[in-house]
């Protein structure tokens, strides 16, 4: 017997076959399922805690990067692949350009 959202009645078969959840429940009912999935999209970030001191313009991309992170993420498991890819390759350009600038 498959995990199911109790609220929108999403199988977990349903979401690896498909990766869309159906409501934002589905996020808890699959938490365990979800968290290594999550982590590895956030492979590269350095959440709070270890931010580097940095202001204006560099804060700026890193705060852009973050929130592009993010977008991708939620645009993965909307299954928006076409637009996670063009996030995917905006995120590839802010990482050289923080790289570049020694904050990655
Ligand atoms: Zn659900």
């Amino acid at each position: 017997m498959s995990k199911r959202c109790g609220r929108c009645g999403t199988t977990l078969e349903q979401f690896y076959s498909t990766s869309l959840l159906g409501c934002e429940n589905c996020y808890r009912a699959f938490a365990e399922e979800l968290a290594p999935l999550l982590k590895k999209l956030h492979g590269v970030t350095v959440h709070a805690g270890k931010t580097p001191k940095v202001g204006g313009i560099e804060r700026q991309l890193l705060c852009e990067y973050e929130t592009l992170l993010e977008e991708k993420e939620a645009a993965m498991l909307g299954g928006d692949f076409d637009k996670a890819n063009d996030l995917g390759e905006e995120i590839r350009q802010l990482y050289f350009e923080l790289a570049r600038r020694g904050l990655k």
